[in-house]
């Protein structure tokens, strides 16, 4: 049997979906890129935003547009939340919680009526991320929030935190590892707070796989900016843990931040910062910024303007804030109007161009191991040219011009950045 798998959303979701994928391949089945060909189509959906819940029903329907004799099954936030709604969508056979999720393989094998049940198991050293087009895995550690940020719901679709343990997230990764994978991404909903219920931590995790696995490249999903551990940034001088880091910062006032119930005000933001670049070099910090969260006044969207320009993001992701029923934000008084959000956000989307145009400025001339992952399609056919694309320990989009025989795909080579082009660097390739 054919199965397509999508999703939407955060890291989590992705790592959901490769356990999925690595799962129904166990059970025999074939992962296909195309709807198309499918049998079963698995959507992990995302409730970040209504616009994420509007993004969700489209690409339900579409799939069912595009393949209506697929079953098709629904789970994610999107259809925890609004499972009627999910339920009740052309083509939707069945909706699996999130409180469910581990169960997905299963019940949707068992519970679903194929006419064709598998009959032959995978190809040795077949493996879902290939097929899926990735080079690298993303790993889950943990789920759920012990927080209640006044604006997220996810923490509400989540449920409790858990943690994995850590034999098992080693186990994972040494086999990724064993089948050709050079790079794991650790993801969780409070990646921070791992092993709060396990009693460990995350320094403890990641000082284990970086002794007890060989994998080349160890990387940090979205973490929270607290709760780290004394001596976290230490662990970078370990070279395969890599130095980047996506820290949701949400707004630089910190009477904003108050509203939200963050637990990291500016001045703590800012001494993580200090400390994660005095250690390492080119340390590159992304961020997330919601504008026009309730009740922000000109004085306070300028403090935090001011204050986003002062730490400098190699990259940063802008939400124009919306309120979403069954969170405390929702019910504030002084809703920000959406075109008073609309000018903040193209305020900050001018300046998050100018910053992450400065980081890399800062990088180019620096020679750094890349992990090259994906071939341009639109090499040049005449001089048996190719653009290979990959990404430095830092998170920097990068690509070579190399001859076509020369297979780069997967491997970690050095390169020297050289000049940044729309949305990625040149590199020349270091032999
Ligand atoms: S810490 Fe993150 S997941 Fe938890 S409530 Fe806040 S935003 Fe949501």
């Amino acid at each position: 049997m054919y199965i397509h798998l999508k999703t939407l959303g955060c890291r989590l979701n992705e790592a959901e979906l490769e356990t999925w994928a690595h799962a129904y391949q166990t059970a025999g089945h074939q992962i296909t890129r195309e709807p198309e060909q499918a049998n079963l189509v698995i959507i992990n959906s995302c409730s970040v935003t209504s616009d994420a819940n509007r993004k969700s029903r489209q690409l339900i329907r579409r799939i069912h547009r595009s393949n209506p004799k697929a079953k098709l099954v629904v789970s994610g936030c999107y259809a925890t939340l609004n499972p009627d709604e999910a339920a009740d969508l052309l083509g939707v056979d069945m909706v699996i919680s999130n409180a469910d999720k581990d169960q997905l393989v299963h019940k949707s094998l068992t519970e679903l009526d194929f006419d064709n049940m598998p009959s032959m198991s995978t190809e040795p050293g077949e493996f879902s991320l290939f097929q899926r087009g990735r080079q690298r895995a993303f790993v889950k550690v943990q789920d759920g929030c012990r927080y209640r940020c006044s604006f997220c719901i996810v923490t509400v679709a989540r449920g409790d935190e858990i943690s994995r343990p850590i034999q098992q997230i080693i186990d994972e990764i040494n086999t990724l590892y064993q089948q050709g994978i050079q790079e794991v991404i650790l993801t969780g909903v409070h990646l921070g707070g791992y092993g709060h219920d396990i009693y460990t931590d995350l320094s403890q995790l990641i000082q284990t796989i970086l002794s007890a696995t060989d994998i080349p490249r160890v990387r940090l999903g979205s973490l929270e900016p607290w709760e780290l551990s004394d001596h976290f940034f230490q662990l970078f001088e370990n070279q395969r843990l890599m130095p980047h880091l996506h820290l949701p910062l949400q707004s630089g006032s910190d009477s904003v931040l108050k509203r939200m119930a963050r637990r990291c005000k500016t001045a703590e933001f800012t001494t993580l910062i200090d400390e994660a670049r005095s250690h390492i070099a080119h340390f590159n910090v992304s961020t997330d910024i919601i504008v026009g969260f309730p009740g922000e006044t000109e004085s306070e969207w300028q403090q935090s303007y001011d204050y986003i320009k002062s730490v400098g993001f190699g990259q940063m992701h802008i939400f124009s804030y919306s309120p979403r029923t069954g969170t405390k934000a929702a019910e504030m008084n002084h809703q920000v109007p959406n075109a008073t959000k609309k000018q903040r956000s193209q305020q900050l989307h001018t300046l998050a161009a100018d910053m992450r145009h400065e980081f890399i400025q800062t990088n180019l001339g620096q020679t750094f191991d890349v992990l090259w992952e994906a071939k341009s399609m639109a090499a040049d056919e005449q001089d048996e040219k190719q653009w290979v694309f990959g990404y430095t320990p830092n998170y920097l989009r990068v690509a070579c011009q190399t001859d076509k025989q020369n297979k780069l795909e997967n491997q970690i080579l050095k390169a020297q950045l050289s000049a940044l082009q729309n949305s990625y660097i040149e590199t020349q390739l270091i032999t």
